[in-house]
Order: C-alpha cells, then sequence, then structure tokens
C-alpha cells in the first residue's frame, strides 16, 4: 500500500473541516509566511477557497515573486500571477493545477518541514545536477504527477 493510500486511509473518515485544521496547524508556520508574502503584496487582488483549507491567491503586487514562476505552494496557500488559471481549460492550466495541488500534497506529509527540506533539495539538486529548481526532488515529482516534462 503506497503512502498515499495508507494517507487517504487514515483521514479519509474525518470531515473536511478537520483535515483542513489538521493540515493548517501541520504547516502553520509556512502557510504563515504565504500570509507575509501576500500582505507585503498590498494584499490580495483575488483570493478562492479550494478545498480541504487550501486557499488560492493572486497578490496585487508580485514584485518579490520570480517573472519566471506562474505559482508558488507554501503551506496551505497557493500564490498564483493569474487565479483564472484554476479554471483550468487548457492543458498547460490543467497541468498547472495538478503540479501546485501536487505540492499541497507534499505539505501534508512534511508539514512545516517543508520549506527548509524544498531548500535543501534545491542545495543537493544544484550541487549535483547545477540546476536548483529542475532536479529538485519536489519539482521533479510535481511534474510527474501532472504529467508535464521530468528532466533535470
Ligand atoms: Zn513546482
Amino acid at each position: 500500500m503506497s503512502l498515499k493510500s495508507r494517507l487517504e486511509k487514515v483521514i479519509g473518515g474525518y470531515p473536511d473541516k478537520v483535515i483542513a485544521l489538521m493540515a493548517w496547524l501541520w504547516t502553520l508556520p509556512t502557510s504563515l509566511l504565504a500570509s507575509l508574502l501576500i500582505a507585503a503584496s498590498a494584499g490580495p487582488k483575488k483570493a478562492s477557497y479550494l478545498f480541504r483549507g487550501i486557499v488560492v491567491v493572486q497578490p496585487r503586487y508580485v514584485w518579490w515573486f520570480p517573472k519566471r514562476f506562474a505559482g508558488m505552494v507554501l503551506g496551505r496557500v497557493i500564490i498564483v500571477r493569474n487565479i483564472n488559471w484554476f479554471v483550468p481549460e487548457s492543458q498547460w492550466e490543467q497541468a498547472f493545477v495538478r503540479h501546485e495541488l501536487h505540492h499541497c500534497e507534499q505539505g501534508l506529509y512534511t508539514g512545516w518541514l517543508h520549506l527548509p527540506l524544498y531548500l535543501l533539495c534545491c542545495l543537493m539538486a544544484g550541487v549535483c545536477y547545477g540546476k536548483p529548481y529542475r532536479a529538485n526532488w519536489f519539482e521533479m515529482t510535481a511534474r510527474l504527477a501532472a504529467g508535464q516534462e521530468v528532466r533535470p
């Protein structure tokens, strides 16, 4: 039985609100960082609640956000350049949503350690492959889950 199946078996019986609360507590420091970044961006331009406590936010000014990134997951918050991509129509948008939701799922396993582990993987991927983002284990598994090209 995979880790995901086991996790679903354990949390599947709880109501969505309980799971949302547990997930928020488990990822609290990272989710708070997302809140600070959104506040530093003059607040949300648009925000939407997905399910099980996941919030999608398009900040007003994303000056701190690298231009080549379309989205970023911090805890239970998905920060995006364009929230309309979460009503996916094109194949790219569907893959984008799956990719970001996979990062949320990773966060359920790693909790508040997600950001330190992600940065550690960036370091390892940078040292081993010279590609801290593309060769990062978190990114490669998210691309695999989303059906996107996986190549370090
Ligand atoms: Zn990613």
